[in-house]
């Protein structure tokens, strides 16, 4: 009986000081969890984030009105209307996207002929209502000049797959 208790309490000790030479071991290692909010992790530049309306350097805006990305959206999350300005271009008179049926797909930026409509880096934007979630033009835009100089450089160091 003694023999059994013997081997047994080694087995233990054994164990014990396994567990402790794991726990030290990851003590010495780099931590794999961050801080977040306050520490963020990197973000690739095909990141599929918030949604933005880009403009030209001009403060003109780039979509013309093409309905491109409405059409490809298999949520049916954008809704356009257009109409045409006295100088003959055609631009949006409304530009919804409904973020809460969007499932980030970006087919809406992949149709896109004019790098319009993007999806930023922006992954924060988290609301407490429902109707905080439902972009129209101005939220759209206002989006694009605040995330304009990520955006392009993202857009620019992916320019030989797009
Ligand atoms: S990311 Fe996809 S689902 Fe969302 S608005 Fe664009 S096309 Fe629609
Ligand atoms: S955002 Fe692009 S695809 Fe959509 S309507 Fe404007 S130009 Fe066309």
């Amino acid at each position: 009986m003694q023999i059994i208790d013997r081997s047994a309490k080694t087995l233990l000790l054994t164990e014990l000081v396994r567990g402790l030479a794991i726990t030290f071991s990851y003590m010495l290692k780099k931590k794999v969890t961050i801080n977040y909010p306050y520490e963020k992790g990197p973000i690739g530049p095909r990141f599929r984030g918030e949604h933005a309306l880009r403009r030209y350097s001009t403060g003109e805006e780039r979509c013309i009105a093409c309905k491109l990305c409405e059409a490809v959206c298999p949520a049916q999350a954008i809704t356009i209307e257009a109409s045409p300005r006295a100088d003959g271009s055609r631009r949006t008179t409304r530009y919804d996207i409904d973020m809460t049926k969007c499932i980030y797909c970006g087919f809406c930026q992949e149709a896109c002929p004019v790098d319009a409509i993007v999806e930023g880096p922006n992954f924060e934007f988290s609301t407490e209502t429902h109707e905080e979630l439902l972009y129209d033009k101005e939220k759209l835009l206002e989006n694009g000049d605040r995330w304009e100089s990520e955006i392009s450089i993202n857009l620019s160091s992916e320019f030989l797959y797009r």
